[in-house]
Order: structure tokens, then sequence, then C-alpha cells
């Protein structure tokens, strides 16, 4: 099993990035409960054919549809050893914890947290901006809204992100009791991030009307087009205005590690709450989230039970309190601390910075050949990683008598899955300013230029086709 998962990960290029799911492989994982064993081979087997290559294929230096990370080998070992070990990461006093600890230390000091900071591994920045919203809610409503709930009658307390933040930090407020229409998108400048005048006008504004502004969350690098919103600045009106700070950093705040990039993040250490994955740019295999929270005591007097199952004291193995569970919602938890640890340990943080600063290389690499391809048009300006860009088919539109607006969109929706159907590369799509844009975020270590050379060569020899197509037909 071993070998063949070394053989996947270095044959990958020989693979397309994505293949669809042919029926009989799907009918075929459709059965009942096996009551009976079978053989550990036949199993093995069977994933080979049916499941290894129907994966979304984000191992392939050719995915860049999403920002999804590559993983590595050496954090597939750490896996099996991890799973081996088995260990439930809830508490007690035992050596994986430490782990834990250490990696949290790392990451204290890489952000210039403080001492008194705490950190937990969880799912991903999802579960991360979750923890931080609930945080936030204790600092403003105080550790009784634990039990009384947030009563919006009585008090109206309202948040702020940028248009360009990702969806998770809305649903973080729709499961934290404060609704999503609570949370006040800000509108972005040209380079989209967040527009501080408006931030600063939406929280005067609010304040008159009767709103109690409690949270401000900044993004470091979005999921649309990897912007980074004015950190300093935010966290200047933060302290000013006395709201809580949380940033989201899911890919973004790993930069800190390449220090071409690191500067840009100036104002993340003021951060009272930061949430970020070590799944994406930290090439840890899925999951590994990541929550930081600045006042340690806060954190834990939000998530903290005591239950006589899960009584504390010092000695023997209920010792070592705090324990992971006291930092957030979950109990039993896996051990995702050592993957990151083997990561950081075995290719040090010099060579992960260096890897997510080639990918930013890489994506401007793509940039300048859009903009020398007269066929090709830049959607949004490529701050980090990600490049939004698209076919041009506007006169075409015209010609074929069809809205132009919903024609190219349409036209460049339809290049973009022909592309993933192909195998050669899997792009996304996204909406820039209302319009469709295929999107290429570059996150993989394996990612090199022939890769972003075969992703537009795919583009235009599709576009091309298509628009001849829809010519003929029209
Ligand atoms: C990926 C991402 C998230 C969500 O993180 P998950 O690990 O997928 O839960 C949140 N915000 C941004 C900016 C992201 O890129």
């Amino acid at each position: 099993m071993l070998d063949d998962m070394f053989d996947y990960i270095e044959n990958i290029r020989e693979r397309p990035v994505w293949q669809p799911i042919p029926e009989i492989a799907r009918k075929a994982t459709r059965e009942k409960l096996p009551h009976q064993p079978s053989d550990l081979a036949s199993v093995h087997q069977a994933f080979m054919d049916t499941i290894l290559p129907y994966s979304a294929g984000n191992v392939h230096p050719g995915f860049m549809g999403w920002v999804q990370g590559g993983g590595t080998p050496v954090g597939m070992l750490a896996e099996m050893v991890s799973a081996g070990l088995n260990a439930n990461l809830g508490g007690r006093d035992q050596m994986p914890i430490e782990i834990e600890r250490q990696v949290a230390g790392w990451m204290r000091d890489l952000f210039g947290f403080p001492k008194e900071a705490t950190g937990v591994f969880v799912t991903g920045t999802s579960m991360a901006n979750l923890i931080g919203v609930l945080v936030a809610r204790t600092a403003a409503c105080g550790i009784a809204v634990r039990r009384t709930g947030v009563n919006p009658q009585e008090r109206r307390l309202v948040s702020y992100a940028s248009a360009g933040a990702h969806s998770s930090i809305s649903q973080a407020l729709e499961i934290a009791g404060f609704g999503s229409t609570s949370l006040r998108l800000i509108p972005m400048n040209e380079r989209f991030e967040m527009d501080l005048c408006a931030l600063e006008r939406a929280i005067e504004n609010d304040r008159r009307e009767g709103f109690e502004p409690f949270l401000v969350l900044g993004t470091a690098g979005s999921v649309d087009v990897g912007a980074i919103d004015d950190l300093s600045g935010i966290a200047d009106i933060a302290a000013r205005e006395e709201l809580w700070f949380h940033v989201d950093g899911a890919f973004g705040a790993l930069a800190m590690l390449a220090s071409d990039i690191a500067p840009r993040l100036a104002g993340i250490e003021r951060a009272d709450s930061l949430a970020f994955d070590f799944h994406k740019w930290g090439q840890v295999p899925y999951d590994a989230g990541f929550a930081l929270v600045r006042d340690g005591a806060l954190h834990r007097r939000t998530f903290a039970s005591s239950s006589p199952y899960l009584a504390r004291a010092n000695r023997a193995m209920n010792a070592g309190s705090p324990w992971p569970c006291d930092f957030g919602p979950d109990l039993s938890r896996s051990f995702r601390a050592l993957k990151t640890w083997f990561t950081f340990k075995v290719y040090g943080s010099d060579r992960i910075g260096a890897a997510i600063s080639r990918t930013c290389s890489l994506a401007q690499y793509m940039r300048q050949t859009i903009e020398a391809n007269p066929e090709l048009e830049l959607r949004a300006p490529v701050a980090l990683n990600i490049v939004c860009f698209r076919f041009r088919v506007d006169d075409g539109g015209e010609a074929i008598a069809l809205p132009g607006a919903s024609y190219s969109d349409s036209v460049n929706s339809e290049i973009c899955a022909l592309v993933q159907e192909s195998g050669i590369a899997a792009p996304s799509t996204t909406l820039i300013r209302g319009r469709l844009a295929i999107r290429a975020a570059i996150v993989n270590h394996r990612t090199a230029s022939r890769d972003i050379d075969a992703l537009l060569a795919a583009v235009v020899q599709f576009g091309r086709s298509r628009v001849a197509l829809l010519r003929k037909t029209s």
C-alpha cells in the first residue's frame, strides 16, 4: 500500500488532474454493509481501481482550481504513524499534546503573539474563524453569554468584514447566534482590499443608529483574488473603536514564512485572534486548520466546561490541564499536530517559505503571459498566488446577438469545464465585479511554469473552438 502511494505521488504528472467517475466505479462502491470479512488485498485493489483514480486531484501540479494544498510524502508517513498510535488529543497527560503545544509555540513566535496566547488544531479555517467569532463574543458579552445566548433585542451587536471575505465568516456569525445580517460587508478598493474609509463610515453610522460594533474581521489572502487587507490600518481602527480584531489568514498567513512576502502581512501581530490552515500553503495533508488567540484565558473561558468524567488532577493521567478540549468544541481529536511537526522538522520552515514565494512568482509569470496574449484578459490584480482572467469573446458576443455579458460569461464557464474534463489542468471560476472569471490559485509546491503554460494553452484552444462552434450554430 505504501509503494502504491509513493508511486501515485511520484508519477502524478502522468495522470489526468481530474477525470469523470465512470458509472461502473460509482456502482461498484454501492453495496450493502459487509457482514463478512474480506481479504485486505482485495479491498486495497478496490481502492486502487475505483477510488484512487477519481479524486479531485489536488496532489497534481495542474490543480489550480481552488486554494488547496498538495501534501508531501513526509506528511503521508506522519499520518501513517499517527494512525498507528491512534492518540486522542482531547486531553490527558500525554506527549502528543506536548507536540500540539510545541506547534502552537512556533506559531506564537512566527506571528509575534505573546506567551499567554493559545492555539488549537481544528479541521480548517472555517472552524478556526468560528472559534475567533466565539471568543470575540465572550469578550463583548462576558462569559454569561454561554448560558443566556445572544439577545438581539437587548444589544444589537454588529461586525465588519470585506465584501471579499470568505463565506465561512458569515456562516460563523450565523452559528454564533448573531445572524449573518449583523455582518456588514465593506466595499473593496481597486486592489480588492477592504476600503478602510468605508469601514470607518459604517462604524460611525451603526453607532449613530444604536448598533454596537464589536468585531472586525480582516482577510490576509482573499479567496477570490489573494488580496491582503491593510491589517495595520484595521488594527488601528479596532484599537480606537475597541473592537475585537480577527484575521482570516486561511492560506495567506503562512506567507509569514516567505521573507519577500512577510512584510505585507504587517499588522497581523496585532490581531486578537487568527485563523489559518497548514493544509493549504503549509503543504500538510488534510486536514490541519489552526486557531491562535492572543488572550489565552479568554479563549479557555469561552469553551472549557467541567464534567466529572473530564476531571483534572495534578497526578496520573488527569494531569496536564488545560487540555485542547478546553479551547474549542471538539472533545475527541486526531493528532493533526504530528504531521505538521514532521513537515516543519523535515523540510524546515525556510523551504516551506521558499515554496510559497515560488507559487507567487509563478502567478506573476502567468500574469505576464496573459498580458502578452491578446486573446486573454486579466480580470484582477495579482497580489499573491491567484490569477483571475478570461478568454476574450466580446466581439463574437455582438455578432451572435446575445447579451454581451452573459455570452462571455457562459463561454468562459464552458471553457473552464472543458479544461477540467480534458484532465490537462483544473481551474475554477468566480465572479469578479459581477463578471465570470477563470481562476487559477497556485498553491501546490509541485506546480511549475510548464503547468501554467499548459493551462493557458488549453484555455485558448477550447476558447477558439467554442467561439467557432457558437458562430456556426447561431
Ligand atoms: C480556504 C479558506 C477558508 C476556509 O478554510 P477551510 O480550511 O477550507 O475550512 C476561509 N477563508 C479563506 C480566505 C480561505 O481561502
